[in-house]
């Protein structure tokens, strides 16, 4: 059953996630000369708001073997300036809150939750997005709901909601242009869309979002316009319809994953580690290997939907980069090794069963006894 109160994601509604996040930094006074912490491994979509605001993203390495936020690293980072943290649930997977909460409370230091990769997974019986002062969420490709783009903000205090709803009276609708790209490349999208075509489509992306004919997921100079945009009422109203159905898509994401888990058994290829006191729906299912390049590139061309985020501690950012995001170099080693391990498998409502067993069949294929295959 869904946990979480539907009614609450459609209140503050952006353009995008990270401006939700931007939303959220500006009602907590966050700004100028302040910290914000946050996990490398990471989608540049929140350093880019943290830097939108005027503050400066601090990145905190992810935890031995996993995803998200280590807390004994974040102990060592945090500073006087730290105003907020930032914890990412990362492929749904749910941080440990409760030694972070242990954190910010000693601290007085505000918890931001970054639900963009899923709004149903519970830590200790509690749904994400209930932890901090306020969560956000994202619906642009890859997220468990799409609706093309878009983004919402929920505080879980009255001070708060009230400061985000001063806030969103200065936001505005996108241009009809604007609105109309955007639903033609969600039709186009729903349309074309089938795993085995995610390289080729990939390809296509990048392409036109390199020559701004579409909204990409990562503009390298960031279009800081989009930080003045709501979100579209058509948006809205799909954004509504998707959330009534939000069980069904959980308890596909859940088959899917489990089918992943119990039936991908090579020795070259670990499972993802949680812990038992965690509901998680996944958005991506991660697979740690060493052999992460040469599964992509056999994956390319057997055209089977493995994705390669995140490839770097701030993604999709290369190394000559990361200053710009202030991220520096060794400073977060295991996010910067598992950039290199990490290879994620589709989830989303497209995946038929056969399909699940040719990408079972195909990673089963990398085991230590059919070394010649690669
Ligand atoms: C996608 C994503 C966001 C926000 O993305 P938008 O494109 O701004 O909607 C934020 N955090 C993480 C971890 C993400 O993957």
């Amino acid at each position: 059953m869904c946990e979480l109160n539907c009614n609450e994601l459609v209140k503050y509604t952006y353009f995008r996630g990270r401006v939700a996040l931007f939303s959220i930094l500006k009602a907590l006074d966050i700004g100028k000369g302040d910290e914000v912490a946050m996990q490398a491994f990471t989608c540049v979509a929140v350093p880019e708001a943290v830097i939108k605001a005027g503050a400066k993203p601090i990145y905190i390495d992810i935890e031995d073997n996993g995803f998200n936020m280590d807390s004994a690293d974040l102990s060592r980072k945090l500073t006087s300036n730290t105003r907020a943290i930032v914890i990412q649930h990362t492929y749904g997977i749910p941080a440990n809150v409760s030694l972070i909460k242990e954190i910010s409370e000693r601290y007085s230091i505000p918890i931001i939750e970054d639900c963009c990769h899923t709004l149903s997974s519970t830590f200790s019986g509690k749904s994400v997005g209930t932890f901090g002062a306020a969560s956000f969420y994202s619906f642009g490709r890859g997220k468990p709901l799409v609706i093309g783009i878009g983004g919402s903000a929920k505080a879980n205090d009255d001070e708060l909601n009230k400061a985000l709803m001063q806030q969103y009276n200065v936001f505005i609708s996108p241009s009809s242009l604007r609105r109309n790209r955007i639903k033609i490349q969600y039709f186009a999208s729903r349309l074309l869309f089938r795993p085995s075509i995610y390289w080729k489509l990939r390809d296509l992306y990048d392409l036109l979002s390199l020559f701004k004919i579409i909204d990409g997921n990562y503009e390298s100079d960031g279009n800081l316009d989009d930080y003045r945009l709501k979100m579209s009422l058509d948006r809205k109203r799909l954004l509504i319809k998707k959330l009534d159905r939000i069980d069904s898509h959980n308890n596909r994401a859940l088959s899917i994953t489990s089918q992943y888990r119990s039936r991908i058994v090579s020795n070259l290829i670990k499972h993802p580690e949680y812990p038992n006191n965690c509901y998680t729906v996944f958005s991506r299912y991660p697979l740690i290997t060493d052999s992460k390049r040469e599964i992509l590139l056999k994956a390319r061309k057997a055209r089977i939907e493995v994705a390669d985020w995140f490839a770097t501690p701030v993604h999709p950012l290369k190394e000559a980069e990361w200053t710009k995001v202030f991220y520096e170099k060794s400073s977060c080693p295991r996010a910067e090794r598992m950039s290199n391990l990490v290879v994620t498998l589709p989830v989303q409502e497209n995946v038929t069963p056969r399909y699940i067993d040719r990408v079972i069949d195909f990673l089963n294929m990398f085991d230590e006894k059919n070394s010649d295959c690669f």
